[in-house]
């Protein structure tokens, strides 16, 4: 089987590198913000959408118009476009909100389709534009470089490098397992494995509020003030890379041992964007939802769910995720639904038959049969339309 895998790296870039990156992004934002700008300005006339392949053909006559803008990379650019076009096609099938102008410094990103060169003996990577850049080669890169992706994220700049390579296919093993995710409790296994909670942020809490609060005492952009700036950041990294090693290790640990894993469909994204509401309609529940929020986006779910589900693709097993419907409110002993089962947020009791159990241990067996059922449905579809073939074969 193909494995497509990305390897991640910090470069440590020029001055002149940094410079030219920076302005590179830079036109980046200007052709996604020029462009997302265009499509709202036609959409308001009432015109039809415009499609990426017309979109970048007006990158040339863009190009006229502001010529600092050859000097960017020009797959770059087309990638800009392209990730606007997924925007797009994401806000079109209700998975996202109305694509946002970018902002300076926020999601900067370049990728580079092709024309680049990897030396990884001496860890160089060479960039269109860009020249050689170098990386901290912390682990060899497997497989044949797709493309590349260079980034920043407060301060520091990486390179991300995307392969391909011919794996065989493995066997997965172990019995299958349901998640349920909590914010008392990470994640809760059917088998009864339970994973704490993660907190990073609140771990680095007072770390952080002292060391913003001695940037605000600095004078703006001088040097201590810099300074200063710097330790913010370098908590803030210290945040990421604590709250990535948890998922990884997580998402590892279960995918090895688990043949097939259901998780619930979370759609946190929805879950985070009804807290706050709308102007016309806010959101109910604010406090309390965005307090649940909060504590949503720290444990990285979503992010975990998406390690889980291609990990379980490379260790061929299965990954589902099914819809949360009652999964907290059914009795897994005679599979009565009622709210009134769930005694607090972590007692479950069943009022018909007495069955009591941690709740969170209660959700997770729920979602592994809600898995199994899914599972025994596609399997009956295949050999329903199996069973046609034949008859239709005679007709
Ligand atoms: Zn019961």
């Amino acid at each position: 089987m193909q494995r497509l895998q990305a390897f991640k790296y910090e470069i440590m870039p020029t001055s002149e590198q940094q410079r030219d990156m920076r302005r590179f992004a830079g036109s980046c934002r200007f052709v996604f913000n020029k462009a997302l700008a265009l499509q709202t300005a036609n959409h308001e006339a009432g015109n039809k959408h415009i499609g990426y392949v017309e979109m970048a053909n007006l990158l040339p006559a863009w190009k006229c118009e502001f010529s600092w803008l050859k000097e960017a990379p020009s797959q770059a650019l087309q990638h800009a476009l392209k990730n606007l076009d997924r925007a797009f096609t994401n806000f079109f099938e209700k998975r996202a909100d109305y694509p946002r102008f970018k902002k300076r410094g926020y999601g900067d990103n370049l990728r580079f389709p092709q024309g680049f060169k990897l030396n990884q003996a001496n860890g160089r990577i060479f960039l269109p534009k860009l020249g050689w850049l170098r990386y901290r080669n912390s682990r060899e890169v497997l497989g044949t470089v797709k493309n590349v992706t260079v980034s920043n994220r407060n301060g520091r700049w990486f390179v991300s490098i995307q392969t391909q390579r011919e794996v065989e296919q493995p066997v997965a093993h172990g019995a299958p397992v349901g998640i349920d995710m909590g914010v008392v409790r990470f994640a809760t296994l059917s088998d009864g494995t339970i994973y704490p909670p993660l907190n990073i942020v609140k771990r680095y809490a007072a770390d952080l509020r002292k060391a913003q609060q001695a940037m605000s005492r600095k004078k703006k952009f001088s040097s201590n003030w810099e300074k200063a700036k710097t330790k913010v950041q370098r908590i803030h990294v210290r945040i990421a890379n604590s709250r990535r090693d948890y998922l990884h290790k997580t998402s590892t640990a279960i995918s090895k041992s688990h043949a097939m894993v259901v998780v619930e469909d979370l759609q946190v994204s929805t879950m985070s964007r009804s807290a706050a509401g709308t102007v016309e309609h806010p959101g109910r529940n604010v406090k309390q939802k965005s307090g649940l929020n909060k504590s949503i986006l720290d444990q990285g779910w979503t992010e975990f769910q998406r390690q889980l589900e291609y990990k379980m693709l490379w260790v061929g097993g299965l990954f589902l995720a099914v819809p949360p419907q009652n999964t907290s409110r059914t009795c897994p002993q005679c599979g009565h639904v009622s709210g009134d089962n769930r005694k607090t947020q972590a007692a479950f009791a069943c009022v018909e038959c007495g069955y009591s159990e941690n709740a969170d241990l209660v959700g997770a067996i729920n979602v592994l049969r809600a898995g199994h059922a899914r599972l025994a449905c596609q399997v009956n579809g295949e050999v329903s339309r199996q069973q046609q073939e034949p008859s239709e074969r005679a007709a």
